[in-house]
């Protein structure tokens, strides 16, 4: 077995497949320096833990050798042959498999105006690590992109002093994956925070010289800064399977089980799109780290002979001071939005189909206040729930009462 992509999808896998009783010969190779690490506190306490950011390593040396894998890190894949199914590496012997995991996640996406090379981008801990010495009380750090990555290191950036000034060309922050009124609150209290927020607004060009750089933006204003840093999404990293001929449909298009259109080639994680069966079969791309963890297992499972569907419900967090932010599901599915008041600050809101049914739960509280009732309203959501709408709006109403109904 040999898992192409040694992050969290593939190192989830490459446990999973000894866990789920294979015995023979597992390889993950990856094109990073370091053990496969988690991304999430990439933006998070690896830009403010003192003194220096430790990568926080998934499958150790000691795990790697008690479940006998082969970590080839440093190693990056540079085509696959299916025919002779092997895979031909930058500086090794063509290495050949029985079944192919890729998960080759995502990179983060480049602006593409004049003097964008100067911008930083965050995917790797050593892009977090060349950010963080950025982050200074008295530097000002200008963010492009008022997503979940933006808002995060910005929240990083004012714990650690700098003066932020975000910077977002839609109308709104968040405007991909979270509903209006919540991404209000973030927006809210980055204000509160002392981030200057600038939506609607575009990047005509970025200047550099001796003393920084400046951004000229599509108002006319010039802001001049220390560092700039693009957190405008990331692209699913395609390249291997595409030059291999498997079809590509936003990511790696692959079937419920996470088979390509090769049997012997499965995709798992950021790089992959597969069909969602709560969802009506609708094929989704999901960029988050639960996803691929059960990703990688049920790919494990599947390269092992399962038939078993893909079907966890969607769920994404996001931490930004002392807010965190849950989604389960689908927002966007949702005809109609009850709100639950759920007291100290917190919120949780719950997405209605067409036809009443339970399709996603959005949140927002300090202090993981809103975790419980997210884990219910996921609960809901997977049994297909169709919950009276009184009973969700009350909170003395407990959830869980609701899904023995
Ligand atoms: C800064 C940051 C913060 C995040 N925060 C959150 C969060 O708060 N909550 C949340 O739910 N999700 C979060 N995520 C998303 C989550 O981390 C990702 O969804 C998850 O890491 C995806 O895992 P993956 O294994 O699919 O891809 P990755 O973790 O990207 O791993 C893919 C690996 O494959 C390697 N690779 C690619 N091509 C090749 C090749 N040809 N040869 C060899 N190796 C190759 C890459 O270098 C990489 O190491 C965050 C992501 C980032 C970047």
């Amino acid at each position: 077995m040999v898992v192409i992509g040694a992050g969290e999808a593939g190192a989830r896998a490459a446990m999973a497949l000894r866990e789920q009783g294979f015995a023979g010969k597992i390889t993950l190779v990856g094109d990073e320096p370091h053990g496969p690490y988690e991304r999430p506190p990439l933006s998070k306490s690896a830009l403010t833990d003192a003194p220096e950011p430790r990568a926080t390593i998934i499958l150790t040396p000691e795990r790697q050798a008690e479940h006998g894998i082969t970590h080839r890190s440093h190693t990056r894949v540079l085509a696959i042959d299916r025919a002779a199914h092997q895979i031909e590496l930058a500086d090794n012997e063509p290495l050949a498999y029985d079944r192919l995991l890729l998960a080759t996640g995502a990179s983060a996406r480049r602006l593409s105006v004049e003097g964008a090379d100067n911008a930083l981008t965050l995917r790797t801990f050593d892009d977090a690590r060349a950010l963080r010495a950025r982050l200074r009380p008295g530097q000002h750090v200008a963010i492009i992109g008022g997503g979940f990555i933006g808002l995060e290191l910005a929240a990083a950036a004012r714990a650690r002093g700098a003066e932020v000034t975000l910077i977002e060309l839609a109308p709104r922050l968040l405007a991909r994956a979270v509903p209006a009124d919540i991404a209000a609150i973030l927006a809210a209290r980055h204000a509160t925070e002392g981030v200057r927020i600038l939506t609607g607004t575009g990047i005509v060009h970025i200047e550099t010289d001796a003393n920084g750089h400046a951004i000229r933006l599509s108002t006319g204003e010039r802001i001049a800064c220390d560092a700039i840093v693009a957190g405008i999404g990331a692209v699913p990293e395609t390249g291997l399977a595409a030059r291999a001929g498997l079809a590509i449909d936003n990511g790696v298009a692959v079937d419920a089980r996470l088979a390509t259109e090769d049997p012997d080639i499965f995709a798992a994680g950021d790089c992959c799109s597969f069909p969602h069966a709560l969802y009506g079969g609708r094929r989704l791309r999901l960029e988050a780290w639960r996803n691929a963890q059960d990703q990688g297992n049920a790919a494990a499972a599947g390269m092992l002979g399962s038939e078993e569907p893909y079907a966890a419900v969607p769920w994404f967090w996001s931490d930004q001071y002392d807010l965190t932010l849950q989604i389960a599901g689908l927002p966007d599915e949702g005809r109609e939005t009850i709100t639950r008041d759920l007291g100290d600050g917190a919120r949780l809101d719950f997405h209605l189909a067409g036809d009443g049914r339970l399709v996603a739960a959005s949140a927002v509280g300090p202090n993981g206040r809103i975790a419980r009732d997210v884990r219910l309203a996921e609960m809901l959501i997977a049994k297909r729930a169709t919950p009276d709408k009184a009973a969700l709006a009350d909170a003395t109403v407990k959830l869980k009462g609701l899904l023995a109904g």
